[in-house]
């Protein structure tokens, strides 16, 4: 099994490159924003919940979104593996994940980090924003927010990764098929 992280900023570009992650190695995407979005639209009271953190560009509480995911992991554990876009954004998360890999009797293969500058992020975000629909993408102060909470939040994740040896930063900047390229370059070796 291949089992990815694929993390980095809002705006890195994980959402686009997994699109072609699960084309080359036939990985189940999972995905917390497109799961709490579901939820969102489905009305669920989880979503409702959700909602108010998600348009202030805040993190929904760990307890929600790891409940969220575990049934998503024992339904899809016989297949080639996972990638988790999006999750674990706090090293709760990362922790909570990793028991519930253990017990299905798997692990994270490899953490993948987007780098990319501020800016570029929030002008990317910004694009996305004109035809995404996500009322988060539309509005610079929250788009802020979202990169400041990845900061103060989120970045740690980087440490608990990289202590079990399973950290590595890429270049998120350029040709998306030559960000693509590296990340291959990564993953292949390790199928
Ligand atoms: P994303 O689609 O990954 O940019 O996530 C959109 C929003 O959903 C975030 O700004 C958070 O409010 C919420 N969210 C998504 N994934 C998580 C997570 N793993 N932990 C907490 N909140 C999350």
């Amino acid at each position: 099994m291949l089992n990815l992280v694929l993390f980095g900023p809002p705006g890195a570009g994980k959402g686009t490159q997994a699109v072609k992650l699960i084309e080359r190695y036939k990985l189940v995407h999972l995905s917390t924003g497109d799961l709490l979005r579901g939820e969102i639209a489905g009305q669920t009271k989880l979503g409702l919940e959700a909602k108010s953190y998600m348009e202030k560009g805040e993190l929904v509480p760990d307890s929600v979104v790891i409940g969220m995911i575990a049934n998503k992991i024992e339904a899809n554990k016989a297949g080639n593996g996972f990638i988790f876009d999006g999750f674990p954004r706090t090293p709760k998360q990362a922790a909570s994940l990793d028991e519930l890999l253990k017990t299905n009797a798997i692990a994270i293969t490899v953490m993948i980090s987007l780098e990319v500058q501020h800016d570029a992020l929030v002008a990317r975000l910004l694009n996305r924003g004109k035809d995404s629909g996500r009322a988060d993408d539309k509005d610079q102060s929250i788009i802020e927010n979202r990169i400041k909470v990845y900061h103060k939040e989120t970045t740690p994740v980087i440490d608990y990764y990289n202590a079990q040896g399973k950290y590595k930063a890429i270049n998120g900047e350029g040709e998306i098929d030559s960000i693509f390229e590296s990340i291959a370059k990564i993953l292949d070796p390790l199928k």
